[in-house]
């Protein structure tokens, strides 16, 4: 068998479309322009790409785009100010902090001071609890976009066996509880979880978010199981160069699996998709307006 790779650019690109039609819509019939802020800590390359790309991906979505690039010293009470002032930033409907931060600033403590109507990245105890409650709230970018891709390929989730590997508040938890609530049995596992392999077997959708190149191997899949790589890992290519691999093991999964994602290509360019989908979402909700039924 040989998958169908499930090109998260096209996906991606197709959503992009629908929420530059949605600002658009805002800002003409309702004179709202939808913002989306990032705040930076620190100079971290990788997390300074990621942060200009979100902000070029905003622009060419027609939203306002508001980068807050914050030096490696600044204070945990600083980074919450800033926090706090695009809370209160009537012209920014969305934010959300890069991390990792640097030490002396905790995750925890940023999150908790995120206003959870403007927490597009779902990270908030809030947006945590209304996902698990199966109520309306903002979901985690990379989850919602692999939720998507899974969907490409299938419409109708209901009863598969859907086996997460990968626990993070960022992906594998929310990943677990979109699947559930598409009527999923899961199963989350960890670097805990015995037997891994043959879990991995079992399942008719086999997401990985665990961070390890490779990890995941061909013999590990279900023959024709849907499998999401969300991992991005950089290892050493040829002529001293880097190139990013996934978690799973691409060429041998690809040829048990019914479908796959690729990396780079596949969950990455979702993740920014859905980032600003979850802006328009919450420039909607903040003005009483119905969110969009295109997105
Ligand atoms: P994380 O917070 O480090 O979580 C990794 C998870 O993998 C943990 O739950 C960990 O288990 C589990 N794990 C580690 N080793 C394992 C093993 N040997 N067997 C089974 N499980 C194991 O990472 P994350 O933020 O969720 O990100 C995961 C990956 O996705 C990374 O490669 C990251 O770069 C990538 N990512 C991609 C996007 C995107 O846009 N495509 C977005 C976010 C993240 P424990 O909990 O037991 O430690």
């Amino acid at each position: 068998m040989t998958a169908t790779r499930i090109e998260g650019k096209d996906v991606a690109g197709a959503l992009k479309a629908r929420v530059k039609d949605a600002a658009a819509q805002l800002k003409s019939a309702h004179g709202i322009t939808v913002g989306l802020g990032v705040i930076l800590v620190g100079e971290d390359p990788a997390s300074e790409v990621y942060v200009r790309n979100k902000g070029i991906a905003a622009r060419e979505a027609g939203l306002h785009a508001v980068e807050i690039k914050l030096p490696a010293s600044s204070t945990e009470a600083e980074v919450l100010a800033e926090v706090a002032r695009l809370n209160a930033d009537p012209s920014v409907h969305g934010f959300l902090v890069q991390f990792p931060t640097p030490p002396q600033v905790r995750q925890t403590a940023v999150i908790d001071a995120i206003d959870p109507a403007k927490d597009v990245d779902g990270l908030t105890a809030t947006n945590a609890g209304l996902l698990v409650s199966g109520r309306e709230g903002l979901v985690s970018c990379t989850p919602s976009g692999a939720l998507m891709m899974i969907k490409q390929v299938k419409a109708d989730l209901a009863g598969l066996d859907a086996v997460v590997i990968g626990r993070s508040i960022l992906v594998g938890r929310p990943m677990a509880q979109l699947l559930i609530n598409e009527s999923c049995t899961v199963t989350t596992a960890h670097s805990r979880t015995r037997d891994l392999p043959a879990l991995c077997r079992r399942a008719d959708i086999l997401v990985a978010a665990i961070g390890k190149p490779n990890f995941v191997r061909g013999d590990w899949v279900k023959p024709g199981a849907i499998v999401i790589d969300v991992g991005i890992n950089r290892i050493a290519g040829e002529n001293g160069k880097t190139r990013l691999v996934g978690d799973v093991a691409y060429a041998e999964a690809a040829g048990v699996a019914g479908a796959i994602t690729p990396v780079p290509g596949g969950v990455g360019p979702m993740t920014i998709a859905c980032l600003l989908r979850n802006a328009v979402i919450a420039a909607c909700r903040q003005n009483n307006l119905p969110v969009p039924a295109a997105l």
